[in-house]
Parts: C-alpha cells; structure tokens; sequence
C-alpha cells in the first residue's frame, strides 16, 4: 500500500500544508507526483481536485483515519501538474526537500503594499521632440542625460523610470528639468508594463548569413517535423547567435507556443533586453534577481494568463508557468551562474532539459566556449551539434599576440604593462579607437597583513580575511564583521601593517602615468557596488566617454563594442593557479572571451595576452582560438582524475556551531557511505574550503562515481538515516551533485 501527500491551494505560503490519502492499489500506477487527483475532503467528504507532491510507503498518520484517493484526473495537463514534476526532479537530482523544491518552482505571492512605477513619455509630437533633440546637440556641454532620453523616447512611447535612471543613467535632475519645461511627462502607475515601441521605431533590419540560416533552419524543420530535440550551437564570438535564437523563437510564436530565454545576470544589460523588445514587442517580459517578489508573481501571472509569451530571465526564470511551452534557450551556457547556490542546488541545463520533456519543447543552448558538460554530450549525440564558424558580417577574429612576462622581467620591465601592450595602447588611443584591459583576478584583494612576520588578518566569525575600507574599518565580508583598522601588528607589533591594493586600481593608476590624457574606466567590485553600478560604467564606456576600460572578468561577458580595436590580457596565469579544477576551463573561457571583445566593428582587433605561462594548454588554445584543442585536451585530464564530465561528485557538507559535533556526524555520514555502497570513491571528511563561517563549523564529505543514480541513492540513504537519528540534532547537512565551487 502506498500513501500520498496531497496539497490542494497551490500558492507559495500554502505549500507546507500536505495532506494525507491511501493510494488504492488500482490507481497505484497512475498516481505519481504532480498528479491532479479527486480527493473526498471535510467532514461532508465534498469531492475537491488536488496534487500529489510526495508518495511513500510508510503512513504517517494513523492509518484508520486517512481516505483513499477517489480518482485520477486522467488527461490533466495544469501547468501546475509540470511545475510539481519538475520539483520532484529537483527534490531527487539535487537533494532537497519537497518543501524546498516547491518554492523554488513556484514563486511568492504579492504583497498587499504595492509599490507605485514611474513611466516617462513625451508631452510633446515626435516631430517636435526631434527639434529639440538637434537643438540640445548644438549646444557646447549639454547635458548627456537629456540627449540619452530624447533619443530613447524617440524610439519608444513609455520608458520606465528606473529604466531611464538606473540603466540609461540620466540623473533625476535632467528628467525633472525636462518635464518643468513640459517637453515630457512623468506618471505614476500601479503595476509593470514594458516599454512600448513606437510602431515606427526602426529596427535594425537584419538578414541572417548563410551560417546563421542554416542554423536556423534545421531547428525549425525539427520542430515542425515534431522532433523535439536539445542543441548546442557553438558561435565563435559575435557570430550572431542572438539572431539565430530570435529567428526560430518567432517560428515557435507563431505556432501559438511560448519561449523562456535564459541570460546570465551580468548580462542582462538594456543593450540586450532592448534587442527581444524590438523584435517581439509586447510578448516579451524579463525577470531579474533586483526584481520584488511581488513583482516576480506579476510576471508570473501574466505568463499564465498569456499575457505574454516570452519570458527573458536569469536561472529563476526557467520556472515560468507557460502552459504551452514550445522552446528553451540557454544563452552562455557555460556560465557557472546557471547553478543554484541554494538549496535545491539544481543545474540549469539539465533542468531545462527536464522540463522541456515534459512539456515537448525543444531546447536551445548557445556559448562560444561550451561547458566540458555540454560539448561531451553534443559529441556522444546527447544534443545536437550546430556550429557558427565566423563572425555576423565576416569580420576577421582578434589577431592575438602573447607576451611572455619572465622575458620582459629580463628585460628589466617590472610594470604591469608590456612594452608592446603599451606600443599598442599609443597607436589605439591616437586613433581614438578604444581598448579593454583585463585582469583576472578575484578573491585576496585589499587584505591586510603584516610585512614584518607576514600574519593575515582574519575574522574571528569566519575562517577568511579582513578587507580594510576607506572609512578606517575593516571588514568580514561574509559576516559583516567591523573593527577598527590596526596601526601595529597585533602579533609582532611592527607597524608595518597595511593592505595590498587591489590589482586593478594600481593598473588604472600605471595606465594614467603612461598615458596622462586618457580617459579611464575601472569596473571592479569596488566601483561597481550600487544596483546597477556596471551598467553604468558600461554604457559610458559604449557611449565613448572613455578610452580605456580596467576590469576583473565582468567586463568580457557578451559586450559588444563595436569601437574596441584592443584588448590586453594583463596576467593571464592567475585562474590557473586556482586548487579547483575548473581552472583550465575557467582560464580558457576568459580568455576567449575576452579576445572575443576585439575587433567587432569595421576596424581589425589585437588581443595581447601576457602570460608567465605562455606554454600552457588553455593559454595556448584560446589564442588559437582552437575549442576543439582544448577540449581534447581537458577531457582526457577528466577522464584521468574522474571529474564530471567523466565522473560524477555528490558533495556533502556537515555543519553545526559545536565543532566536535560536525566532526562526529561527519564521520559518522561517512561511515554510512561506506556501508551502503562500499564500491564508491570517498573522500574526506574534511575541513570545507572554509572551515567557519558566522561561527559555524564545516565539514565536507566528497563521493565521486560514474553513475550518478548511484550518488542519488547514497544521497537517499543519508536522508532516511538522519531522519531516523536521534543524536547531532544540532547538526545540518546538505548535499551538491558535482559542485561548481569547492565546498
Ligand atoms: P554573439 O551572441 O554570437 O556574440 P550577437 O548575436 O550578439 O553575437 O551578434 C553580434 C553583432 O552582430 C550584433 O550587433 C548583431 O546585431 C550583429 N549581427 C548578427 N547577425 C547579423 C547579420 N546577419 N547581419 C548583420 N548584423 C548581424
Ligand atoms: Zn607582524
Ligand atoms: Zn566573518
């Protein structure tokens, strides 16, 4: 006998309240998870529909007084019934509990205290608009601000407010001065609308090449032919793969279907939601993490009432309730975004993947640099292999030059900057063309330590280091721990004592000495810490008010400038010293990427890539611009060490604020493991990459094999394990299927 978990109000504050039913043996097999089912309920047992979210084989109430379902609703298709599939998948795949998993699928109700929207539209006639634009123009300092608005409410009827501030960067100050003069209008309404496009807006009218046609169509006769299949679509950089993807979404638009597009947050920029606007108009809607979760529910709720029927979003948007569900796309789809760091921690891909089974759709995943994951499934015939060998319109790919620093040491050039780099950034900024300095780096910047005896200082909380800011504290940035800056070593009293500037800031300062006149841009964490502070620096970047642009790597995601002639990778070695091994694939994506940035209008692109590794494979291959050299040979370094793709990782991490307690339950845990399935690798227990955080001790189990169905068990077993325990209650433990981060 078999007993279900039913919940009958499918709304997010709803979903911890199950109950529970017998399953008759002769509707056993048609009662799964996210099944709607006819239930009796109350004391007058008034028949109500509900949905199983959990099945098992042990009651948990008293046997005698639960009721059997009635019966199955055989041919329901409730986009609730899918949504509930999908977190049981989640629940199963990545560990989690049903709980969990549902409100990961099914988002937050609205709040009642809505907040009012600004929209701004002109109060003047096109016509009327554009002399003032020409006017503005002929001034001599005019405020960039208004010229930015003018040009963008030209262009569509209504702008949102946060829109025109936050990503058009037009300070208030400029809105308001317009409106003063009535030349526009600002409204507050109460709920999200897109901006409209006027119905003479000019689109860019473009003609897919011959390589993006035929992309194009062999997806579409699939999908007509009733084929529904998963493609990876590797473009080389600026390819045109957003136009491919726009190609056959409009097919499936018209076939009555709906869309979700997955991009990574970072970029998610106006430039890029700008494009779907134009094309689809009103159907398109875009979800983002800024977004309330009030807000989040209205998008929701319009993609279910068909309002709309495209959905553009990070990961969280893949849970979009379109009933009728046609196509996925995953653009960039090795970012390693794409992998919840919450619990459940579901991968998109395969989520995708999941999802479109159940609703036959077809999926679309697209990168430059595919991940190992999906590139070895395109080669075993998982997915479907389509290739974009060149650029849109033909341009040639960066030239791309490397450097090899331990000569230029010789040499006696202890700067940043090579002498070529620098040769090249003269030629570029007397052309008035623009360049992109990279520098990839991340993590130990603006650490204090002691020059003396060489002690770091750390947070008492947290096993990580303190960063010194400019108020005179120091911080925890995981814990926001703050103290007093020290003036001596607190462990050998020398008064050398301070921090390392970050490697970008001293990289704008040796760019400013060698080259006083140019206009600098540094985008870092440090500049970019308001909401949107990247897409400012962005933008003014794209409108040419700086020569030169400084960044970590959240300045080569997806770009396109089409006036960059230059990119200089200043240190190309940092990513591969990482413990991790995802280095050499992390390396080789930045890379390419960042020499991807080069070149993309008319004029031909450099890349100087300076190395003190210049023999390196991922150096090597993504000067070449070679994926299929470096894929080669990373997979035969997987397959030897048994890391995903090749081998599967189930991580375990134990904690508790009692150190002696996670150690114990840790060892514990993997005392199970090696009784439940001695045949799988385990390592550790160990210390996590940090071993505390927020004064919680963590300690980490890693189980690696080939099969991942055999981790899911283990992940089971530990389940129905601590469910049972008794003692280390204290203790909590969560699961990560092949990590993208050390634990
Ligand atoms: P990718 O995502 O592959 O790097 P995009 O889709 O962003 O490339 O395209 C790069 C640039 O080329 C964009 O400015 C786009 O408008 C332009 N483009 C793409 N396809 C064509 C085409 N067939 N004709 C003209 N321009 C194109
Ligand atoms: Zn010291
Ligand atoms: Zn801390």
């Amino acid at each position: 006998m078999k007993y279900a978990d039913i919940i009958i109000d499918i709304s997010h504050e709803r979903l911890d309240k199950t109950f529970e039913y017998i399953v008759p043996d002769e509707l056993e097999n048609q009662v799964a998870e996210g099944v709607q089912v006819v239930i009796p309920f109350g004391q007058g047992n008034r028949a109500i529909t509900g949905y199983v979210v959990g099945l098992h084989d042990k009651p948990e109430f008293d046997v005698t007084r639960l009721k059997p379902i009635a019966r199955v609703m055989r041919d329901s298709i409730a986009i609730e019934s899918q949504l509930i599939s999908l977190a049981a998948f989640l629940k199963r795949n990545y560990g989690s509990t049903m709980n969990q998993a549902l409100k990961t699928v099914i988002p937050i109700k609205k709040k009642e205290n809505e907040k009012l929207k600004k929209e701004i539209s002109l109060n003047i006639s096109l016509e009327q608009a554009k002399i003032e634009l020409t006017e503005l123009l002929t001034k001599k300092n005019h405020a960039v601000g208004k010229e930015r608005l003018l040009k963008e409410l030209l262009d569509v009827d209504v702008l949102d407010w946060e829109l025109a501030t936050k990503k058009l960067q037009v300070p208030s100050g400029n809105i308001r001065d317009l409106e003063k003069r009535g030349i526009i209008r600002v409204e507050s309404v109460r709920t999200f609308r897109n901006p409209h496009m006027n119905k003479d807006a000019v689109r860019k009218n473009i003609v897919l090449n011959d390589e993006q046609e035929a992309a194009a169509e062999r997806i579409k006769a699939d999908i007509d032919t009733g084929r529904r299949k998963t493609y990876l679509i590797h473009g080389v950089t600026g390819s045109g793969k957003t136009e491919v993807y726009m190609d056959v979404m409009e097919h499936v638009i018209n076939m009555g279907q709906q869309v979700i597009v997955l991009i990574p947050e970072i970029a998610l920029t106006y430039q890029t939601v700008m494009r779907f606007y134009s094309r689809f108009g009103d159907k398109v809607s875009i979800l983002n993490s800024r977004m309330s979760p009030g807000e989040r529910f209205d998008q929701f709720e319009r993609a279910k009432s068909g309002d709309i029927s495209i959905m553009v979003g990070p990961r969280s948007a893949l849970f979009t309730p379109f009933a009728n569900l046609g196509l996925i796309i995953i653009d960039e789809e090795h970012e390693p975004s794409y992998k919840s760091e919450v619990i459940p921690r579901y991968h998109a891909r395969e989520t995708a993947v999941y999802r479109a089974q159940l609703s036959g759709a077809t999926v679309i995943l697209g990168s430059a640099t595919p991940s190992l994951e999906a590139y070895s499934r395109a080669q075993s015939g998982e997915y479907e292999l389509i290739t974009l060998n060149s650029r849109a319109m033909g341009q040639d790919m960066a030239t791309v030059e490397i450097v090899d620093l331990r000569q230029e040491l010789k040499q006696g050039n202890r700067s940043m900057l090579s002498h070529r780099l620098l040769e090249l950034m003269a030629d570029r900024l007397s052309k008035k063309q623009q360049i992109m300095l990279f520098l990839n780096r991340r993590g130990l910047m603006g650490f204090v330590s002691c020059r003396a005896c060489g002690k770091v200082l750390k947070c008492p909380h947290c096993d990580v280091v303190l960063h010194l800011h400019k108020d005179g504290t120091m911080k925890c940035h995981y814990c926001g721990f703050t103290t007093r800056a020290v003036k001596t070593c607190p462990s050998c009293g020398s008064k050398y004592i301070g921090s390392f500037k970050a490697g970008t800031q001293r990289l704008e300062e040796m760019v400013k000495e060698a080259f006083p006149s140019a206009r600098v841009l540094r985008m870092d964490a440090d500049t970019t810490k308001g909401k949107d502070g990247h897409e400012e620096i962005l933008s003014a970047f794209a409108a040419h008010e700086a020569d030169v642009l400084i960044g970590t790597q959240m300045i080569v995601k997806g770009h396109d400038f089409a006036n960059v002639t230059l990119v200089g990778i200043v240190a190309a070695d940092i990513s591969l010293n990482e413990s991790d091994y995802h280095s050499g694939e992390r390396t080789f994506q930045l890379l390419t990427q960042a020499v991807g940035r080069a070149g993309r209008g008319s004029e031909p692109g450099i890349a100087v890539i300076q190395t003190y590794q210049p023999e390196n494979y991922a150096v090597v291959t993504s000067a070449a611009q070679d994926y299929s050299g470096f894929y080669q040979q990373e997979i035969a370094y997987r397959g030897l060490l048994g890391y995903p793709p090749c081998s599967h990782i189930l991580g375990i991490q134990v904690s508790s604020e009692n150190e002696r307690d996670a150690v114990a339950q840790a060892d514990i845990l993997a005392g199970l493991i090696r009784k439940v399935d001695p045949q799988v690798i385990i390592m550790g227990p160990q210390d996590a990459y940090i071993g505390k955080l927020k004064d919680v001790f963590r300690r980490v189990i890693y189980v690696k094999d080939q099969d991942y169905d055999r981790l899911v068990k283990i992940k089971d077993s530990i389940d129905s394990f601590l469910l049972e325990q008794k003692q280390y209650r204290n203790t909590t433990t969560w699961f990560d299927f092949d990590p993208i981060n050390t634990l």
